[in-house]
């Protein structure tokens, strides 16, 4: 990114005198914050801020699974309407987080259904009254509590919830022409995860829902995730979901070992990198660990 103090410096000299690799580098400037990528079979992502968007534009309509917030999808709903005139068929959410939720009030009388794991739609509605927001939402209208299989002219769309994990209410939803399952936040791809447990999340049942998943789907299947750490894709394969089943695994032995050993939540906290893991780093291990000490205490 080109910081401005350079850029003004490269407009008084007026675009004539510049290269064209500096007119390029001024138009990059300008560029939208936001990113498109197609997979296949007309199936893409959206990215700016917040969780992994997942869209596909069908000649029997648009599909859009998760919605960010309400500027980004204001955005996405204009990019959408530029690439085709199809109407809205369906909007799905992975579940309540405000990352993943909070734009779906920019499809309000634009998409015709709002479908959700049962209880994501109770999380978000606790969650908007709770933050004084229940008029900023757009609420499901269609729930689900197993599976869910949708039929929109030649789309074929299906809905998965394989129990608690990241919250109690993580759907998974599978383009089936594409071969393409977008799992929300049951995917941190080499990032720390947050685990909701006052939303019902758990550690030892996540890892249980990423095999069944792999187990599942298919080996060509492309995942979409929820989210990714700087320079990591937030798309992937089966191969990147065990890996992260098996972050999972260590993190949540490594609390119970040391709960068992006797040590305080205080000292467990302090721990800087969990045994074993290697590929996911940075910022952010305390939200996890605690989550995991929670977990190893509580006995659930
Ligand atoms: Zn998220
Ligand atoms: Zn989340």
């Amino acid at each position: 990114m080109l910081h401005r103090r350079t850029f003004i410096q490269y407009a008084s000299l007026g675009l004539g005198a510049l290269s064209i690799a500096n007119q390029r580098i001024i138009t990059a400037f300008f560029e939208d914050p936001w990113k498109i990528k197609m997979l296949r079979n007309n199936v893409g992502i959206f990215t700016e801020r917040g969780g992994t968007i997942g869209f596909l534009l069908h000649k029997d309509g648009i599909i859009v699974i998760d919605t960010q917030f309400p500027e980004q999808s204001n955005h996405l709903i204009t990019e959408l309407k530029n690439r085709t005139d199809k109407p809205f068929k369906y909007l799905l959410n992975t579940h309540h987080h405000g990352d993943h939720s909070s734009g779906n009030i920019a499809f309000k009388d634009l998409v015709e259904n709002v479908v959700a794991h049962e209880n994501s739609k109770i999380n978000q509605q606790k969650q908007a009254e709770r933050q004084n927001s229940v008029d900023k939402q757009l609420y499901p209208d269609t729930t689900f509590t197993n599976e869910l299989k949708i039929k929109s002219g030649d789309i074929k769309l299906t809905a998965d919830y394989f129990g608690p994990a990241h919250t109690n209410g993580d759907a998974l939803y599978m383009f089936e022409e594409a071969d393409i399952v977008h799992v929300g936040d049951l995917m941190f791809n080499r990032r720390h995860p947050f685990i909701d447990r006052s939303s019902g999340a758990s550690i030892s049942n996540w890892t249980k829902v990423l095999d069944t998943a792999v187990n599942k789907y298919g080996k060509n299947t492309i995942y979409i995730f929820g989210h990714a750490a700087e320079g990591y894709e937030v798309t992937g394969t089966a191969d990147d979901l065990l890996k992260f089943k098996d972050y999972l695994n260590r993190l949540l032995g490594f609390a119970q070992q040391e709960v068992k050993a006797g040590k305080t939540k205080e000292e467990f906290l302090k721990n800087k990198e969990i045994p074993g893991v290697t590929e996911w780093k940075g910022d952010g291990i305390e939200r996890p660990l605690t989550a995991a000490f929670e977990e190893a205490t509580s006995g659930a």
